[in-house]
């Protein structure tokens, strides 16, 4: 390396350090207010800034000789001059010129709606200042031209070299993206801006009422809260970008001072509220879903803080509502993780609005350029999220829906299987009862025939006798009929048993039962077991004759029987029978019949046995 070249290096060093050391020029250059280059341009490169901490200088103070120095150049380049959260008042100056021959006029429009407050000083044409005291802390109507924006018509006369003064102070961040237009130009903007703000407002009206009625349709809370939260922001927004000062309060400036404040905090607590609705904290996150009511109830009491000293608590309430916004992202994020439906949408919805509003952010601070894109990012972002949310309503819905049917025919399902269980128990038990009945019918006919039947014979027994004598006495008092009765009684029958024993005493009784049975040839005739060996035939509608024949028929035949009786006279089991047969008369009983009966029976008796006797 020689030596040349090593004094070259260090004068380019030197050169180097003293462009850094020198002081860049404290005064912007001025403005050519004709705008010749485009029909509006920022301000910002243009300006001076002069900090007052102590709002201790008048407008004269700051225009004296010696202040010069102490106006800065902008920190840096950006559209919009920001100078932060401060309580100081600053002084904003720049120099117009109109060169031509003809007086201009101009418009200086501050596009940011939230500064306290803002004071232009004009020259007149006699040298002194005019001051326009307006901002968002004073009435609306203090505004020298109706816009959400701070806007101040300007008249520069022909030659003009004017310094514009602007005094700013705000509790919101003092952001001041100041630009000057053309008249026409301004206008045209001004309709463009108006358009998108109606037709953002107007969408989002629409969407409140919509949902408004979905709420009084479907009963479900969740529209509400999507109702009262899409309400709240949109107001919010509206106070933010300036309209709902122009529109809604104009002249209320303790509340428009705490009212984008009020509106961001509550619309953080509905959200929280309508949030956990939606994603089912209470199974998702137990322990946070039981946290979240603090957080809103901290939300909803805001306002009194922001009443209290808005400029302390708005730099705590702008970290709660990001820490909020990062919360309710990452419940959304964690819900789709854990593949819930609706969380997909809600976290998509999220996230654009939040994207809108680091987006709105940006502009603000004159990071991003400024187009009609860039000014609404935020209201687009609202606009897609809310669109967004209420898909995500209906998907739900849809869901919650689907859920309600399926339980329904789960319902209807085991419903119809207890119907079916019930339908084929009771079949089972009416075959068992019809099972019981028949059982029950044939047991009770068994007990009816027991009831009527002799034992050891099989023939009827005394009762049913009893029975049908009374049947048949009546009968025969209708029908003028003669009833016919026969008494008969074995012979000797003592020493039938004492000879043969009683077994052989009971097989004499059960074939003499037999002939009888055989000899009751009608219907109507009847013979049954009268008790011991006595034996008795009741045949209606049969004369007295009739019945003798009948009985001697009977005496031969159990004669023909030929049963030994060893100690009879007959050598055989024989038989005696006491007929009688009546008319029955008014005031006779049936006994009468049978009286007369038993009194041929031992008349049979008395005369030698085996034969039959009519009374
Ligand atoms: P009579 O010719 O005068 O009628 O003489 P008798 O021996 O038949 O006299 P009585 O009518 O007094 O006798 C009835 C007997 O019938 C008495 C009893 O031993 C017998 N006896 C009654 N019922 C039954 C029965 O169910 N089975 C048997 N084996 N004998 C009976
Ligand atoms: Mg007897
Ligand atoms: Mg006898």
């Amino acid at each position: 390396m020689n030596l040349t070249s090593l004094l070259l290096r260090c004068a380019w060093l030197l050169y180097g350090l003293a462009l850094w050391a020198t002081p860049a020029s404290a005064e912007p250059p001025a403005l050519d207010a004709r705008l010749l280059d485009a029909p509006m341009a920022s301000l910002t490169p243009s300006m001076a800034i002069l900090e007052d901490p102590d709002h201790s200088l008048a407008l004269a103070d700051a225009m004296q000789a010696r202040m010069t120095e102490r106006f800065q150049p902008p920190a840096s380049a950006a559209a919009a001059l920001n100078l932060g959260h401060s309580s100081s008042r600053y002084w904003l100056r720049l120099r117009l010129q109109n060169p031509g021959d003809q007086p201009i006029e101009r418009m200086l429009e501050v596009g940011y709606a939230r500064l306290s407050q803002l004071t232009l000083f004009q020259p007149q044409a006699d040298g002194s200042y005019q001051a326009q005291a307006t901002g968002n802390a004073l009435p609306f109507a203090t505004r020298a031209y109706a816009n959400r924006y701070f806007v101040f018509p300007i008249a520069l006369p022909a030659h003009a070299d004017q310094w514009l003064y602007l005094q700013v102070q705000s509790s919101s961040p003092l952001i001041v993206p100041a630009r000057l237009w053309t008249p026409s130009a301004f206008h045209a903007y001004e309709r463009k801006d108006y358009s998108a703000q109606a037709l953002y407002f107007g969408m989002a009206l629409t969407m409140v009422l919509f949902n408004l009625l979905l709420y009084f349709a479907l009963r479900d809370r969740v529209y509400l809260l999507y109702v009262l939260f899409a309400s709240c922001f949109t107001l919010t927004l509206a106070e933010e970008n300036g309209l709902a000062k122009e529109f809604l309060w104009g002249d209320a400036p303790l509340w428009s001072n705490i009212a984008t404040g009020v509106g961001f905090s509550w619309s953080c607590g509905i959200f929280l509220v309508f949030m956990r609705q939606m994603l089912n904290t209470a199974s998702l996150l137990p322990r946070l879903d039981r946290a979240i009511p603090w957080l809103v109830a901290l939300f909803l009491l805001s306002p009194l803080a922001f009443l209290t000293d808005f400029d302390a608590a708005i730099q705590p309430a702008v970290a709660l509502w990001s820490l909020t916004m990062l919360l309710i992202l990452g419940v959304g994020l964690y819900g789709a993780f854990r593949r819930q439906r609706t969380a997909y949408f809600f976290v998509a919805a999220f996230a654009i609005g939040c994207f809108g509003g680091i987006a709105a952010g940006l502009k603000a601070l004159g990071w991003m350029p400024s187009n009609l894109l860039s000014v609404n990012l935020l209201q687009l972002g609202s606009a897609i999220e809310m669109l967004l949310m209420a898909l995500a309503l209906a998907d739900r819905f849809n869901l919650i829906r689907r859920e309600k049917a399926a339980a329904q025919q789960a319902a209807l399902d085991a419903q119809q299987l207890m119907l079916h269980n019930l339908q084929s128990h009771e079949r089972l038990l009416e075959a068992r009862v019809a099972e019981r009945t028949d059982a029950l019918q044939l047991l009770n006919r068994q007990l009816e025939a027991l009831s009527t039947t002799d034992g050891l014979t099989g023939i009827a027994n005394r009762r049913h006798f009893d029975q049908v004598l009374a049947r048949e006495w009546r009968r025969a008092a209708r029908t003028g009929e003669p009833l016919a009765l026969a008494i008969l009684d074995v012979d000797w029958f003592k020493k039938y048993n004492d000879h043969y024993g009683h077994q052989a005493g009971d097989d004499c009784l059960r074939q003499v039962a037999s002939i009888l049975a055989s000899h009751a040839g009608r219907a109507s005739d009847l013979v049954a077991r009268y008790g011991g060996e006595e034996f008795v035939l009741v045949t209606p509608a049969t004369d007295g004759q009739r019945a003798l024949q009948l009985a001697q028929r009977m005496c031969a035949d159990i004669q023909a029987l030929a049963l030994p009786h060893a100690v009879s006279e007959f050598s055989c089991v024989t038989a005696s029978i006491g007929v009688a047969a009546m008319l029955p008369q008014e005031g006779q009983m049936p006994e009468l019949l049978l009286h007369n009966a038993d009194k041929a029976l031992y008349q049979a008796k008395a005369q030698g046995r085996n034969q039959a006797l009519l009374a």
